[in-house]
């Protein structure tokens, strides 16, 4: 007689196929065609329609036009309008707004999940118990924000209209990333769904309707990259948020630099999901099937590289080999289905492509045991076995339900392997030990690190990339912030440019203090350096006269300085109490020599008012190191039993421009910041009077910092800014200079996806600590890591 377990392990699932027919019938009604949603009204579809069609089935089940540039502008038109009476509500009054939204979502849940489901392929237990949930956890948590905004965010205002791109893989919770916040900190949108799956977008503007969403608060325009494009290039636009592909949010980058528009970029990932020796290997296995069979493997942060310690690989791949042949694949609209269709006929060639490339490479697939449905975009499920790191698929993004494999000996190596991609968006550790467990979570370069757990996901939680997973974050306080403005960041008066070019002459001039040294050299790992082209440029005085030479520094020197940099890693690593006790100790000596300071700043000519200057830049040391200890992350309230912490992290090596004005005041205004969080710095001083930077580094010498924490340049300031953007291995770049510099340094720092922080061509008053100082240059100098660490059996 079989045992109970036999039975249950022998049983075959019966259909359990959930109704479609009240979404049939809504798709029905429109069969004609949905048009833009723009000022509160569906456009009429018109006559060049894009079909979209149900992957499971193949079916058409809807049209929708595509938007052109006139639609683009009708919509950012309406938006604008809009804009005024939206940002003027009370945080209460727009409050209600969203949480009326989040209730008729709930009300609808079934509804949209069947709907999106049938849109974009994926089970309806992913969306009826993720995607449409967290829409509605999504607004509800935005509720909150639009309420608070005023009393969390003082000084804050609404950035503008917000463009905004999103991706397939999750249409109506990408949707909500994007619309929630912006309307929460009092802004209007443009938003177009991607080509594939627009059909939740649709319906989600007819819930605004309902709802009686002012007109043109938010407007939808359907489209493909194209219209993507029209939209992120519209002159109008204030603000571009995008989710999508790496090679895209590039495209985007280098189209709006030197615009002035805000941009978030939610790109794309190779995530590692690494279990240790100690790993709960059952958990672990249950991990993969969330972690790359979820939603077909289309899922940004997948963890689509799994690297497992080797004294366990052979019984964690058995295991999982066990796991995937309990796999269902088929009908998405089945309750009892693990794995729906993938987007598209194309997708589906695009990864096989690229598994037939991992095979010729020399790597295994592994595939479950399943029959795919006759019709349909199914891929089977599987892992590679036999992948390294330079193979094609360790390195691109599949993009579907297939990870590669790879085992490593110790912690070190893990880390390394994890770091080994151009990636950064998220990694999951599995340990039994909290302590290896959050070692590794700290090592990892991800703005998602998730113990025991993969693919977790809340409103409350930051999200969002490090390195070529872009930059921004979605969700909390972050997030909000991606939203709002601060009143520096609106236009100063442009900048004039540099009073002094750089020219390579013989010193004919005469010193304008006897005391002022005329040999000023680049300070490179924490030594004086000589300019690596042997050359110098003549640097003018307050008189007119020559006061002495810069070190014209070249490519050669950038290159040196951000190695150095690259090398003093364990400025990071020591506390924040060392630190600060080292930038006090950086204002002391400033202090010691202040008279000296303000001598050279007044000869210089660039300091109407020197003494108040250099007695700035001391205050400015002293605030920045009470900070360092202070600027802390936080321990976020997400709906699951975790400890959620979200870690500022330093970015490791940044670029920093500093302008002609204030030398002393700016230079240091943005070093400081950056130092104080554990960066290291290859900053360029100003060019028309470079001569204070000599001074400084003498400062820096004496006040232990470690070599290679700054690097001071001199020389042309945006022949130094575009080799720093074009460098790989810094991380962030802060660029004053001019309007044409900005624009340079947006574009071509798009080759690594840089964060960057540009004025413009703006001038900025230093001394005013509105402007001049304060948390956003630190939130500007790091990242937002976010640590899931669960509680609880
Ligand atoms: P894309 O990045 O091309 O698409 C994302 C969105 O951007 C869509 O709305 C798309 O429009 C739009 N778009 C495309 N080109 C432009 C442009 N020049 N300017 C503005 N918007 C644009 O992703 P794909 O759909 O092509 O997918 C290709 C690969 O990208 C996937 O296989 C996957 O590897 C990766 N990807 C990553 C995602 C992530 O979340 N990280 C999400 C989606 C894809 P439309 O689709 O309508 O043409």
């Amino acid at each position: 007689m079989p045992s109970i377990k036999d039975i249950m392990q022998t049983m075959e699932y019966g259909p359990a196929p959930e109704s479609n027919s009240e979404v049939r019938a809504w798709l029905d009604e429109r069969a004609a065609g949905l048009g833009h949603f723009i000022n509160g009204r569906f456009t009429a579809p018109g006559d060049d329609l894009i079909e979209v069609v149900n992957p499971a089935t193949e079916e058409v089940i809807g049209r929708v036009p595509k938007g052109v540039a006139a639609d683009v502008d009708a919509a950012v038109r309406a938006a604008r309008a809009a804009l005024p009476k939206w940002a003027a509500l009370s945080g209460f009054e727009r409050a209600r707004y969203l949480y009326a939204i989040a209730r008729h979502i709930q009300k609808r849940e079934r509804f949209f999940a069947v709907l999106e489901t049938m849109d974009n392929g994926k089970t309806i237990r992913e969306t009826r118990d993720i995607d449409i949930p967290l829409v509605a956890r999504h607004f509800y948590h935005h509720a909150g924000w639009a309420e608070l905004v005023d009393d969390e965010f003082p000084d804050h205002t609404p950035v503008g209209v917000c463009g905004q791109i999103i991706p397939w893989n999750f249409p109506l919770l990408m949707l909500a990333w994007k619309v929630a916040p912006a309307l929460a900190a009092g802004n209007t949108v443009v938003l177009k769904p991607a080509d594939l799956t627009p059909m939740t977008a649709s319906a989600f503007a007819e819930l605004l309707v309902e709802i009686g969403l002012p007109a043109g608060v938010v407007n939808i325009v359907h489209g493909d990259g194209e219209t993507g494009a029209a939209i992120a290039g519209h002159a109008d636009i204030d603000k571009v948020a995008f989710t999508g592909s790496t090679d895209v949010g590039r495209v985007i980058r280098r189209q709006i630099a030197g615009s002035g528009k805000k941009l978030s970029l939610e790109l794309g990932g190779k995530s590692p999901f690494i279990v240790l020796e100690d790993a709960d290997l059952d958990g672990a296995v249950e991990g993969v099937v969330d972690a790359i069979w979820f939603n077909q493997g289309e899922v940004c942060c997948a963890g689509s590289r799994i690297l497992v310690q080797e004294g366990v690989a052979r019984r964690f791949f058995e295991k999982l080999t066990q796991r995937m042949k309990t796999l269902r694949v088929g009908d998405p609209l089945d309750k009892t289905m693990d794995i729906g269709a993938v987007v598209s006929k194309k997708q589906l060639s695009r990864i096989e492509a690229l598994l037939e490339t991992g095979k010729a490479e020399g790597a295994t697939l592994n595939v479950a045991p399943v029959e795919l449905p006759k019709r349909g975009a199914f891929c089977a499920p599987g892992f590679f076995t036999g992948t390294a790191s330079s193979h094609t698929v360790s390195q691109v993004e599949i993009f579907g339900p297939v990870a590669t494999t790879q085992t490593f000996r110790t912690l070190g190596e893990a880390v390394a392997l994890a770091n080994d991609t151009r990636y950064g968006l998220a990694a999951s550790v599995w340990s039994e030990n909290v302590n290896r467990a959050i070692e590794l979570a700290a090592r990892v370069k991800a703005g998602v690190v998730w113990i025991n757990g993969t693919n977790m996901f809340d409103a409350a939680a930051p999200f969002g990339g490090y390195r070529e997973s872009g930059f921004g974050r979605e969700g909390g306080r972050s997030g909000m912030l991606e939203y709002l403005a601060l009143p520096a960041d609106k236009k100063g008066k442009p900048r004039p440019a540099p009073t002094l070019v750089p020219q390579v002459q013989p010193f004919t001039g005469k010193a304008d203090l006897p005391e002022i040294d005329i040999t000023a050299k680049l300070y490179i790992g924490g030594k004086q350096a000589r300019a690596d082209g042997g050359q110098s440029y003549t640097v003018i005085g307050k008189s007119g006269q020559a006061i002495g030479q810069a070190g014209l520094a070249n490519r050669k020197d950038v290159r040196n300085a951000v190695e150095a940099a690259g090398k003093a890693t364990g400025w990071g690593n020591v506390t924040g109490h060392n630190r600060a006790q080292v930038l006090y100790f950086l204002a002391e000596n400033l202090s010691q020599r202040r008279a000296e300071f303000a001598a050279a700043l007044a000869a210089s000519g660039a300091s109407p008012k020197a003494e108040d200057e250099v007695e700035l830049t001391i205050r400015r040391a002293f605030w920045y190191a009470a900070q360092v200890d202070k600027f802390d992350g936080a321990v976020t309230a997400t709906k699951s039993r975790h400890v959620t912490m979200t870690v500022n992290e330093p970015f490791g090596t940044m670029g920093i421009v500093a302008p002609d004005e204030a030398p002393l005041l700016s230079l240091l205004s943005l070093i400081l910041p950056a130092i104080a969080l554990g960066n290291r710095v290859v900053a360029v001083a100003s060019q028309s009077h470079p001569l204070i930077a000599a001074r400084l580094y003498q400062v820096l010498e004496t006040s232990d910092i470690p070599g290679g924490v700054v690097n001071l340049l001199t020389g042309d300031r945006d022949v130094l800014a575009r080799t720093l953007a074009e460098h790989d291995d810094v991380a962030a770049l802060w660029y004053c200079g001019s309007e044409e510099g900005s624009a340079m340094v947006e574009k071509a720092s798009a080759g690594n996806l840089k964060s960057t922080w540009s004025d413009n061509g703006r001038l900025r008053d230093w001394r005013d600590p509105k402007q001049g100082q304060g948390r956003e240059f630190l939130r500007r100098a790091c990242q937002v890591k976010t640590i899931w660490l669960p509680y609880g059996e």
